[in-house]
């Protein structure tokens, strides 16, 4: 008797009235906590494995991961990747125009023959230049979602505050990884969009002041990067798993597009070509007009003046621009996109069988303070729920089976919604 109650877990000690069962061995006893806790290793180990089998280049796994993804890739001729991006994303077409070449012609090199290596065809990693909330991002995005490739969206200013460069870099593949389960020949291929490639511009040209030199930095760990090379990619991130595996992975066919909104480049494409549209006795609509038009003359030379090297810029050939978003842009992306706005919350309405509808002024006036608010597209979501947020929390559940926003209704809930206090001088 006394034997029976020394029973124990031989693992965790715990004593037999601390645990619901206990197993027997032939020399000792386990009680559910291990046995749960030695399955979560075991799954750990076996996955980590796996993963190390790619990682090492084992082809037959490489080739095993490709044929049993989900990314089958789905290439498309120019006119249908362009025709495609129409439904999401209004106006910008040189913008989708460059991309759509440069994915196309950029699938086309990944599917050359080895034969044909004589030729070799160079990597077309782009660089988009536009304001905040013109569309970058959206254009990356839908892109890689046509292409059924993994995408990554990653903040080049989060490399520069970290100061370790080379580590720092590779976690952008991490998130490429995550993104796609870890599936590394899909990621091979993938799309990874760098955004904010401005801000680490070198700024000026002395090189000796501290910040500038860090932003120089991080160019130099994504030259390697961006041209393609076998990168040891830390598949938790960062520093908090010193310990961890690396997996492989080669860049050389992962397309790099980038972004920024390279505030006041305007200016610098003026004094290349010799306007002087920006004086003082201009005003802002005239203004804005020229920034607009100046933009399409943007070229590699631009981006060197503004601080990228030359080098980073010898890996990103393709440049491109995206126009800022005047009235008419942004009345469009209301309720022209395949998943506009106004269709989502349409939407949202429909599932509690409630018609949503509005006046034609409520629209418009969406725009107005968007544009009043200097906002752009991002702030209409932020304007329709300041809208209809009374609206979401009280129908539900009622027999309401319709609400017709009018400019009167609107206008009395924006104004008492926090967005009408954030009014910008
Ligand atoms: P950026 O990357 O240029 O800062 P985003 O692509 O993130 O801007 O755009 C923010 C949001 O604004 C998008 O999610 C989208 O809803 C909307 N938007 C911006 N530009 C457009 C556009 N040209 N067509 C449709 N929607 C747009």
């Amino acid at each position: 008797m006394p034997k029976q109650t020394n029973l124990h877990c031989s693992f965790c000690g715990r004593g037999r009235d601390e645990v619901k069962i206990l197993i027997a061995g032939q020399e000792g006893h386990i009680c559910e906590n291990c046995v749960e806790h030695a399955q979560d290793i075991i799954t750990q180990e076996l996955g980590l494995k796996q993963e190390g089998n790619v990682a090492t280049g084992n082809a037959s796994s490489s080739l095993t991961s490709s044929a049993t993804s989900n990314f089958k890739l789905n290439i498309r001729k120019p006119f249908e990747i362009k025709k495609f991006l129409d439904e999401y994303i209004i106006g910008q077409d040189d913008a989708k125009k460059v991309i759509t070449v440069a994915v196309y012609n950029h699938f086309k090199r990944i599917n050359q023959k080895q034969s044909q290596d004589d030729v070799e065809i160079e990597k077309s990693n782009v660089v988009m230049v536009g304001e905040t909330g013109t569309g970058k991002t959206l254009l990356a995005k839908t892109i890689a979602r046509l292409l059924n490739v993994p995408f990554a969206i990653v903040d080049a200013t989060v490399f520069t505050e970290a100061g370790y460069v080379g580590e720092d870099v590779e976690s952008m593949l991490t998130r490429l990884l995550q993104n796609c389960n870890y599936d590394v020949a899909a990621a091979e291929r993938g799309i990874v969009y760098v955004d904010e490639i401005d801000k680490i511009a070198r700024k000026g040209d002395n090189p000796s002041i501290t910040r500038d030199v860090s932003g120089e930095g991080v160019q130099q760990g994504l030259l390697k990067m961006l041209e393609g090379t076998e990168v040891l990619v830390p598949p938790q991130g960062g520093r908090k798993h010193p310990d961890q595996k690396m997996i492989k992975v080669d860049t050389k066919n992962i397309l790099f597009i980038c972004g920024g909104a390279f505030d006041g480049i305007d200016k610098v494409i003026a004094r290349r070509i010799n306007t002087n549209a920006i004086g003082f006795n201009v005003n802002k609509e005239s203004q804005d007009y020229q920034r607009k038009n100046l933009l399409q003359f943007i070229n590699a030379q631009d981006l060197k003046s503004f601080g990228l090297i030359p080098e980073l810029l010898g890996r990103l050939p393709i440049v491109t621009y995206l126009n800022p978003l005047d009235a008419e842009t942004l009345r469009s992306i209301l309720t022209t996109p395949k998943n506009s706005l106004i269709k989502q919350y349409t939407r949202l309405f429909e599932f509690e069988g409630i018609a949503l509808t509005f006046d034609e002024a409520v629209l418009n006036f969406m725009v107005e303070k968007a544009m009043e608010y200097k906002l752009g597209a991002r702030g209409l979501r932020s304007i329709c729920e300041g809208i209809l947020t009374d609206a979401m929390f009280e129908l539900p559940g009622t027999n309401e089976n319709k609400l017709h926003v009018t400019l009167d209704y609107a206008e009395g809930k924006f104004n008492k919604s926090k967005m009408s206090l954030l009014k910008v001088a």
